[in-house]
This record gives structure tokens, C-alpha cells and sequence, in this order.
């Protein structure tokens, strides 16, 4: 990625020390992929069943069930390289807790793996993986970042406020804008 970003490097980090780590065509993969991919929370990968994710225009779009018809985005480049179609995922499901425990066990030992990598030092967890994803979305969507209330809903405020800012993202930092017109080319100051 040419873009200058510590969170997007750190995101880069964790994404592929998952996919090094999770094994191939695993349920734990699948989940862990949705809540990095998608920002999502655990109990909302742990729902989704084969029949919650549509195929669409190169996106994977996952509606976790009791989510008021708010859905998860999987990027275009998301999907060509995780390979994750709606056949990865189950027709129906049973533990969901049991399944819980995996995921978040497997996201505490991708982040033992980031801090052994590259020596970042950083809260660690879910919420961590969601805000750095929100992040992504900051870089990708710029000041269209709204439009993702379809999908993560009245959350959406909150995450955002979580997702931190780097140069790249800081538009209110603009400092042409900052500096007061002239009304002449040149102003005598009084005193
Ligand atoms: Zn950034």
C-alpha cells in the first residue's frame, strides 16, 4: 500500500499473520476473516449462516440474523484473496458460544503474533481488529464514510470515533482553510 499509515500497516500486519496462522477452510478462519473483513462483533459471525451471504456485483454482502437487515461489506479485494464465498459458510447453527470461544482464542493469538512481528505494542482484542477496519473504511470511503450507516447502523458514530486518524484521514486539519482571506492584496495594520 503506497499510503503513508500506521493503522493501515498495523491492519496489513494482523491480516496476514491471520491468514498464516488460521487453517485453510476452517470454520475459525471463515469467522475470523468476517470480523476483520467486515468489522464485525463476535456474536454477529457466530450467527451467520450460509443463507446470510449474497454475492454481489464481486462484493459478499452477510446480513447477520437480528440485525435489523444491516449488513456486513467484504470488499472486492477482500474476497479475491481470502477466497470466501457464501459455501463457506454452515446451513445451520448449533454452539454458538462454544464457537465464540475459538474465535476470540484465535484473535488473541494472531495478536501475540503482530507483537512478535513487528514489535507493536497495543491494545490487542476484538475492538482493536473492528476500529482498524473502520480505519480502512475512512481511507476507502473519505467523506462518502456515511453511507455506511446501512450497514453498521446508529454503531456506526461510535466505531468511527474508535477508528483513530492518521494525515491521510485528518481533513479537518486542513490548514488553507485555517488561514483568514485578505480583503486587499495588501492591508495596512493599525498598530
Ligand atoms: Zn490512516
Amino acid at each position: 500500500m503506497d499510503i503513508d499509515c500506521p493503522l493501515l500497516d498495523e491492519l496489513d500486519a494482523w491480516f496476514s499473520c491471520a491468514l498464516d496462522l488460521l487453517p485453510p477452510h476452517s470454520a475459525v478462519r471463515r469467522d475470523v476473516l468476517l470480523l476483520v473483513g467486515g468489522g464485525a462483533t463476535v456474536e454477529e459471525v457466530v450467527s451467520v449462516t450460509a443463507g446470510d451471504c449474497e454475492a454481489f456485483l464481486d462484493h459478499l454482502i452477510v446480513f447477520p440474523p437480528d440485525s435489523d437487515g444491516r449488513s456486513l461489506p467484504l470488499t472486492p479485494a477482500f474476497v479475491e484473496v481470502t477466497e470466501l464465498e457464501p459455501g463457506a459458510w454452515p446451513l445451520s447453527r448449533d454452539d454458538a458460544a462454544a464457537a465464540a470461544a475459538v474465535v476470540e482464542e484465535a484473535v488473541a493469538a494472531i495478536d501475540r503474533e503482530v507483537f512478535l512481528a513487528t514489535g507493536l505494542s497495543r491494545p490487542g482484542g476484538v475492538e482493536r481488529v473492528r476500529a482498524l477496519r473502520m480505519h480502512a473504511w475512512l481511507h476507502e470511503l473519505g467523506a462518502h464514510v456515511g453511507v455506511l450507516e446501512a450497514n453498521y447502523g446508529p454503531d456506526l458514530p461510535r466505531l468511527l470515533a474508535a477508528a483513530g486518524t492518521c494525515p491521510a484521514v485528518r481533513r479537518d486539519r486542513d490548514v488553507e482553510n485555517l488561514v483568514p482571506a485578505q480583503r486587499t492584496t495588501r492591508v495596512a495594520a493599525v498598530a
